[in-house]
């Protein structure tokens, strides 16, 4: 890991404290110590006035040794490379930690997309991969959607590459439209795999005495705040409220809306659909840095990396922190949260129900199946519930924190595959290649 305060020198730090409970072999630690492959590329495009401008491009494969590198692709002004190494990072423990035959990767573009025509972002996304195209595959390396990017961009880059690969290979790409061999319950993923996490652990923590059993709030049910009201935000706010959860503040990259009694999530979703904002009619307005410090019971950081930093940390008052968005923490922060009680369900667990599904879009169009939406969704239940309950005993029988835990958890899957060739323990040990083998 780079020495120095980078977001990826960040993610490293979180490798030291899972390997320390972990049964790893010094190969694991040193082979994850780099990332595989770096890849930057410009993306020229012509844009709508005939002026022609570059946007640089990213495609980060960190670890391949449980199988196909995978992770999304992000358009967004503040994309460098440090931000797509940390991510391909997460990738390698995400898909480590639910069990997918994955390691990690992923992809970027400098660019503020909400700049751009449609017809200017479609050339974009055709260039990304066009420059890309040599790097990634069904067998090496799989993308998808991430931030301000979702079902379309992915059809116009499986389009693209099908245009320079003479055929259709749906596997190369995942969470594309249905039409285009995309899986029923990729758009719900994320925030289905993050209701199913949340709803393993709250009777634990209840039980832990971690939250208060009736919620914080003098109404009914337990209180939910949500920063980032996107693709995962906006379905979780729903999948809480129909829990009987009271989502009392909601946010957006420009504003934020707050009601003690609960908002009317689903009129809300309409509203920023049709409008592309949050509605002014719904609740009162809020200081959007505020919602971070809501006296609720769960906190959801939805939008982008280091929501939480050592400087509002001792001001976040929620129960549990539920990280939907990447690395929403940044490590000091984590500690402060654990010093004051608060419990942090980590972005590699909580979040990796997109990644899931997108696993089983990869399966189906592999095998060449469609299944139905319910099979999906069982699938999905039955995977986070596992994981999530053997991260939990983890925790417990460690005393560690649910983040240490997941890490831990993920690198004992990516320490028995890179052992399974044999570590320097094997080549030191044995004096001959039969006694080896
Ligand atoms: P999205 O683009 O659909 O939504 C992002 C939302 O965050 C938007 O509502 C935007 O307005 C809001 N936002 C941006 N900056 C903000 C700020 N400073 N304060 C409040 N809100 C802000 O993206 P998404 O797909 O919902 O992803 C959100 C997070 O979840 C990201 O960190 C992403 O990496 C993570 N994630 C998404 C998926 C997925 O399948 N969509 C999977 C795993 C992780």
């Amino acid at each position: 890991m780079a020495d120095d305060n980078s977001l990826f020198s960040a993610a490293g730090g979180r490798l030291k404290a899972a390997a320390a409970i972990a049964e790893v072999s010094g190969d694991t630690l040193e082979r994850l110590r780099l990332p595989k492959s770096v890849l930057k590329v410009s993306i020229p495009v012509r844009m709508d006035n005939g002026t022609l401008r570059s946007f640089p491009g990213y495609r980060v494969r960190y670890d391949d040794t449980r199988g196909p590198t995978k992770g999304g692709i992000r358009f967004h002004p503040q994309v460098n490379v440090d931000e797509v190494q940390s991510l391909a990072f997460w990738m390698t423990f995400k898909c480590a930690a639910l069990d997918l035959p994955f390691g990690g990767a992923k992809g970027g573009i400098t660019v503020d997309p909400k700049e751009l025509s449609v017809a200017e972002l479609e050339r974009l996304s055709r260039g990304y991969i066009d420059a890309i195209a040599d790097f990634i595959g069904p067998d090496v390396d799989i993308p998808a959607p991430d931030v301000y990017t979702n079902a379309m961009v992915m059809g116009w880059m499986a389009d693209e590459y099908a245009t320079i690969a003479r055929r259709r290979v749906p596997d190369v790409i995942t969470g594309k439209p249905i039409p285009l061999g995309g899986s029923l319950g990729r758009d719900t993923a994320t925030a289905d795999g993050a209701f199913h996490v949340i709803s393993t652990l709250m009777p634990k923590l209840v039980e832990a005495g971690d939250v208060p059993s009736a919620g914080k709030g003098d109404g009914e049910g337990p209180t939910v705040a949500i920063q980032g009201f996107g693709n995962a935000g906006a379905r979780l706010a729903e999948l809480f409220a129909e829990d009987g959860y009271r989502v009392v503040a909601v946010s957006d990259s420009r504003s934020a809306r707050y009601d003690e009694q609960g908002l009317d999530v689903t009129a809300i979703r309409a509203a920023k659909q049709e409008s592309g904002s949050l509605p002014d009619d719904e609740g009162e307005a809020l200081d959007p840095d505020e919602l971070l410090t809501l006296d609720v019971d769960v906190l959801v950081p939805a939008a982008l990396e280091n929501a939480i930093t050592s400087h509002n940390a001792d001001e976040v008052r929620a129960s549990v922190v539920l990280e939907v968005a990447n690395g929403p923490t940044a490590p000091d922060a984590d500690e402060i949260l654990a010093g004051a009680g608060v419990t942090v369900i980590p972005d590699i667990l909580a979040n990796a129900g997109g990644v899931t599904v997108s696993y089983f879009e990869w399966a189906q169009n592999r095998a060449g199946m469609r299944w139905s939406e319910e099979e999906v969704r069982e699938r999905l239940q039955k995977r986070m519930v596992t994981e999530t309950e053997r991260i939990w005993e983890l925790a417990r029988q460690h005393d560690v924190s649910l983040r240490t835990a997941a890490y831990a958890h993920a690198l004992q899957r990516i320490s028995a595959a890179v052992d399974a060739t044999g570590s320097a323990k094997t080549f030191r040990s044995a004096d001959s290649a039969a006694e080896a083998v």
